[in-house]
C-alpha cells in the first residue's frame, strides 16, 4: 500500500508557516507500515493542486491532502478534487444542516460561503470534523483512496486518528515499520559510514546515517508482518553495527549525550564537578538539564577571567603567564583544581577561543583545550573546533561530556586511550 501527501497552502511555500501534520501523519503512516515515498507541497492554485493530485494518484494507491477545505476563496481542495475525478461538487445535506446549526447555536445565520464546505463530489462522502466546520472527504475513485483533511491540526490528527488510519490499516494486513536510533560520539559521519557501508546498502532493514552537531546517529528501520518480527531484524542489525563500532554508541532513540553521562556516573556512584571558561556555564547546563543529576553533579565554576582560574581554582599565576589561558597546563591545572575544591571525583576544566575575535596563528579560533581528572589520572586534549562561537562552545561541552562518558565507562582516566 503506498500513498503520497499533497500539502496545500501558500502559506506553507512562503515559509510562513511549517508543514507539522505532514510530519506528524508521516510518523503515523509508517507506524501502521504504510509506504510513503512523496510529498508534495503546492499553493492554493486550482490548476497546480489538480496537477499535483492526478501526478501522486498516477503514482500511489491513495492520496491524502492536507488543508484548503475552509470557506475562504482560496480554499480550493474541494474544487480540484471533483475536478480529478470528473464529477460535480453537490451540497452534502447532512453536513450543510450540522453547519447551519453550529452557526444558529451562536446566533448567527449562516452565509454562502460557509455553506460552500458541505460541498462534495457526487460519489466522495464527508468525513465528520468534531472540532471544526470544515468536514473531510473521503472517496473512492478508479481503484484508488482520496482522502481530504482541514489545516488546522487540532481539527486534523483527531480525523486521521478516527478515520484515515483506520481504512489504511485494514488495507496493509497489519504490516508495521519500527525504527531505532543508535547515537555515536567520537567519530565523524564518513569513517562510521565507511566502516558500516555494506549494512547500508541492505534493503530490510535499512540504515541510514545522519549526521548531527558533534555526534552521529544511525537510523535502523524494518518493515515487517508483526511488531516482533520488526523487532527481530533491528536488533540482528544493531548487532552487526555494535560489532564494529560499538566503542562509539552511547546511546539510542532519545537518550543524550549528558543524560548517558549522568546515568554512568549514577551507576558508578561517582560525582562530577566542571570548570569553565569559554564554554561560560553550557557543560554545567546541559548536565543539569538530566532531572536527578544532582545525585552526581556537585557544581561547577565558571572562571572567565585569568584571576578567577587563580583564585578560585589555584590555577598557577606563572602557568596562566607562561603558557597562557588557553593551554594544557591550563586545562590541566583547572580539571584538577575544581576537582579537589570542589571535592568530586571527576573535575572537568575546559578554556578555548570560541572566537569570532581573539584568534592567533599560534592559537586559531576554535583551539580548545580539555582537561579531565579523576583519582587515577588527569588527561588533556585539545581539538579544533570548526563553526560560530556558539557552535564552538557546543561542541566544547559535546566533547567533554564525550571524554566523560568514555573515562567513566573505562574505569578511569588512566584508562583513557590515545586519541
Ligand atoms: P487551511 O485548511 O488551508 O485553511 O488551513 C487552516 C490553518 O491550518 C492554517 O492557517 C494553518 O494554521 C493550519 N495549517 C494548514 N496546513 C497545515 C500544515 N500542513 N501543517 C500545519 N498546520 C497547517
Ligand atoms: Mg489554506
Amino acid at each position: 500500500m503506498t500513498v503520497e501527501l499533497v500539502s496545500i497552502g501558500t502559506e506553507l511555500l512562503l515559509g510562513q508557516i511549517v508543514d507539522t501534520n505532514a510530519a506528524w501523519l508521516s510518523a503515523r503512516l509508517a507506524e501502521i507500515g504504510v509506504n510513503l515515498y512523496r510529498r508534495t507541497t503546492v499553493g492554493d492554485n486550482l490548476e497546480r493542486i489538480v496537477g499535483a493530485l492526478r501526478e501522486a494518484l498516477g503514482r500511489a494507491d491513495g492520496v491524502i491532502t492536507i488543508g484548503g477545505l475552509g470557506p475562504t476563496g482560496d480554499d480550493l481542495t474541494r474544487e480540484a478534487i471533483a475536478t480529478v475525478m470528473g464529477e460535480p461538487l453537490v451540497l452534502d445535506e447532512g453536513e450543510a444542516a450540522r453547519i447551519r446549526a453550529f452557526f444558529e447555536a451562536r446566533g448567527r445565520t449562516v452565509t454562502e460561503r460557509q455553506l460552500r464546505q458541505a460541498m462534495r463530489p457526487v460519489s466522495a462522502q464527508p468525513m465528520p470534523n468534531p472540532y471544526g466546520t470544515a468536514p473531510g472527504l473521503y472517496a473512492e475513485w478508479n481503484g484508488k483512496l482520496i482522502f481530504a483533511l482541514p489545516g488546522p491540526p487540532n481539527e486534523f490528527q483527531p480525523m486521521v486518528t478516527e478515520h484515515v488510519l483506520p481504512r489504511l490499516a485494514a488495507c496493509t494486513g497489519g504490516g508495521v515499520i519500527r525504527s531505532r536510533v543508535l547515537r555515536l560520539c567520537g567519530i565523524g559521519e564518513s569513517d562510521a559510514e565507511a566502516q558500516l557501508s555494506d549494512l547500508i546498502a541492505s534493503d530490510n532493514p535499512t540504515l541510514a546515517p545522519l549526521a548531527k552537531l558533534g555526534e552521529v546517529h544511525f537510523r535502523i528501520t524494518a518493515r515487517a508482518n508483526s511488531p516482533e518480527e520488526a523487532a527481530q531484524l533491528i536488533a540482528t542489525m544493531e548487532q552487526a553495527v555494535r560489532e564494529r563500532l560499538g566503542a562509539y554508541i552511547y546511546g539510542t532513540d532519545d537518550t543524550t549525550l549528558e543524560q548517558a553521562v549522568v546515568h554512568k556516573l549514577m551507576e558508578v556512584g561517582q560525582s562530577l564537578a566542571v570548570a569553565e571558561s569559554c564554554t561560560g556555564g553550557l557543560l554545567g547546563h546541559r548536565v543539569t538539564n538530566v532531572p536527578g543529576s544532582s545525585e552526581v553533579f556537585v557544581g561547577g565554576i565558571v572562571s572567565y577571567s585569568n584571576a578567577l582560574k587563580e583564585a578560585l581554582l589555584g590555577v598557577p599565576a606563572e602557568v596562566l603567564a607562561r603558557y597562557g589561558a588557553v593551554s594544557e597546563p591550563t586545562a590541566r591545572a583547572m580539571a584538577e583544581g575544581v576537582r579537589q575544591r570542589l571535592g568530586s571525583h571527576w573535575g572537568i576544566g575546559i578554556t578555548g577561543i570560541a572566537g569570532p575575535g581573539g584568534g592567533t596563528a599560534e592559537k586559531p579560533v576554535g583551539l580548545v583545550y580539555i582537561g579531565i581528572s579523576d583519582p587515577t589520572a588527569t588527561v588533556v586534549r585539545h581539538q579544533l573546533f570548526p563553526g560560530d562561537r556558539e557552535t564552538v562552545k557546543y561542541r566544547a561541552t559535546q566533547y567533554a561530556l564525550w571524554l566523560l562518558y568514555k573515562g567513566v565507562t573505562c574505569g578511569g582516566c588512566v584508562y583513557l586511550s590515545q586519541p
